[in-house]
C-alpha cells in the first residue's frame, strides 16, 4: 500500500499560547520512507501538551499537539518491516534512526539522527501553509504519520485507551524506575507528585520490590491514589521528611523521583537523599528554572542526579514487557484512565488535565476499521 496519496484528516489546532483549540480538516502527507500512518482510536492528554498550550515551551503555531496515542496501522512507507497493516500500535514521541552514536548503544531518546520527520511537518492547512507536527507525532488528529521507531504493536487484548498510556506517561514513570535509576529490592523511594507519571513511577517502584514507597502531592485525593497504586506511605509537601525518617527507622531515601513539572518541586527534592542516593529528575518544568544545589555535599555523600528523559525508554523493548505485565494483572492501566472526551470536546479534556482532577484523560476517536474502509 506504499506510494498513497495524501489524506484529509480532522485534527485539533492550536493557533496560540492560550488560545482555544479549532477542530480543522487538515492535509496529511503520504507515509515517506520508513514512516508508517496510523489510524487514531485513542490519544491522552499529557502535561508536555499543556507546556506548549501555556506557554512554558516554545513552539511554532499553528500546531497540532498528542504524543501519548494508540491506534491501527493503515499504511507503510518504503522500507518498514516493524508493523504491518492492521496492527494495534502504541504511537510514542521517542524516534531513533537505529543508527547514530546514541542510537547505537540503545539510548534511543538521545538520537540525533537525520530523520526526514525532523526537518519537515507532513501536516498542512487546506491553503498548502505548514502546520507544526506536535512533539513529532501531532495525534491529536484522526491520523499520523510518524517514523517507524515511533511505532511498537501490542495484542488485541489490550484495549486503545489503555494502550495509549504506554506512549508517554507510564513509559515515562516506569522507565525512570528500571531503566534510569535501576531501583532495587528493598530500595527506599520517594515520589514528588502523583499525577500519571508519578503514580506510574509509584507502580513501578512496586513491581521493583522498593520498600517505603512515599508517595507526595498537595493534593489528598492524589495521595489516595498513589495508595492505591502501590505506595507504602502517602504525604503533603511538608510532611515528606518525617514520614520517610518514620518509616525507614530515621535513614532518607535511596531515589527520590521529582516528576511534577512544578519549580517548588525541584528546591527541596536532594535533601531526601540518604548517602549513595539519587536524585530522578523525571518531570521538565518551563524553561528558565534553575535550583540550588550544594556540590560538595552531593560529592562527599556520593549521590547522584539523574535526568530521565522519557524514562530512558526504548520503545521495540519497554512497551511489549509492559504490555506483558499489564496482562499479568502487575500493572494498572485501565484505572489511571479516570475521563474521556471526543475530538470536539478537547478542550475540556486540556482543563481537566490542567486542574489535576483527573489521572489520564484521553481523547477517544471514532474509528471503526478504517483498514477494512480503506480497503473498499
Ligand atoms: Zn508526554
Ligand atoms: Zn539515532
Amino acid at each position: 500500500m506504499s506510494g498513497s496519496d495524501e489524506v484529509k484528516v480532522r485534527a485539533a489546532v492550536s493557533r496560540g499560547v492560550g488560545m482555544a483549540t479549532s477542530i480543522e480538516e487538515l492535509v496529511l502527507s503520504a507515509p515517506g520512507v520508513d514512516e508508517v500512518r496510523v489510524a487514531i482510536d485513542a490519544c491522552a492528554v499529557c502535561h508536555s501538551d499543556l507546556m506548549f498550550l501555556d506557554g512554558g515551551w516554545s513552539t511554532d503555531f499553528p500546531v497540532v499537539l498528542g504524543h501519548e496515542a494508540a491506534g491501527r496501522v493503515l499504511d507503510l512507507g518504503e522500507g518498514v518491516d516493524n508493523v504491518s497493516v492492521g496492527d494495534r500500535v502504541v504511537v510514542s514521541l521517542i524516534r531513533a534512526c537505529g543508527t547514530c552514536r546514541a542510537c547505537r548503544r540503545g539510548h534511543d531518546v538521545a538520537c540525533t539522527g537525520d530523520l526526514a520527520l525532523r526537518n519537515r511537518s507532513p501536516l498542512s492547512d487546506l491553503n498548502g501553509e505548514p502546520v507544526t507536527h506536535g512533539l513529532g507525532t501531532a495525534a491529536f488528529a484522526e491520523q499520523v504519520v510518524v517514523h517507524r521507531s515511533q511505532v511498537a504493536a501490542f495484542p488485541d487484548s489490550v484495549p486503545f485507551e489503555a494502550a495509549a498510556l504506554l506512549g508517554c506517561g507510564v513509559l515515562t514513570g516506569v522507565g525512570a524506575v528500571t531503566n534510569t535509576a535501576r531501583v532495587g529490592e528493598g530500595d527506599s523511594v520517594v515520589v514528588i507528585g502523583c499525577g500519571g507519571v508519578g503514580l506510574s513511577v509509584v507502580q513501578g517502584a512496586r513491581l521493583a520490590g522498593a520498600d517505603p514507597i512515599i508517595a507526595v502531592d498537595p493534593l489528598v485525593s492524589k495521595q489516595e491514589a498513589a495508595l492505591k497504586f502501590g505506595a507504602t506511605h502517602a504525604s503533603g509537601p511538608d510532611d515528606t521528611a518525617e514520614r520517610l525518617t518514620g518509616a525507614t527507622g530515621g535513614r532518607l531515601a535511596d531515589h527520590v523521583f521529582v516528576t511534577t513539572a512544578a519549580p517548588g518541586a525541584f528546591a527541596g527534592a536532594a535533601s531526601l537523599l540518604d548517602r549513595m542516593g539519587s536524585l530522578v529528575l523525571v518531570g521538565i518544568p518551563a524553561e528558565g528554572l534553575t535550583v540550588d544545589i550544594d556540590p560538595g555535599v552531593l560529592a562527599v555523600a556520593n549521590q547522584k542526579i539523574l535526568g530521565s528523559k522519557m524514562g530512558t525508554a526504548r520503545l521495540a523493548i519497554d512497551v511489549p514487557r509492559l504490555v506483558d505485565q499489564y496482562l499479568a494483572g502487575l500493572l494498572d492501566l485501565d484505572g489511571m484512565v479516570t475521563s474521556r472526551h471526543s475530538l470536539d470536546d478537547i478542550d475540556t479534556a486540556f482543563a481537566e488535565a490542567r486542574s489535576g482532577e483527573v489521572i489520564r484523560t484521553v481523547v477517544v476517536f471514532d474509528n471503526a476499521d478504517p483498514v477494512a474502509e480503506e480497503a473498499l
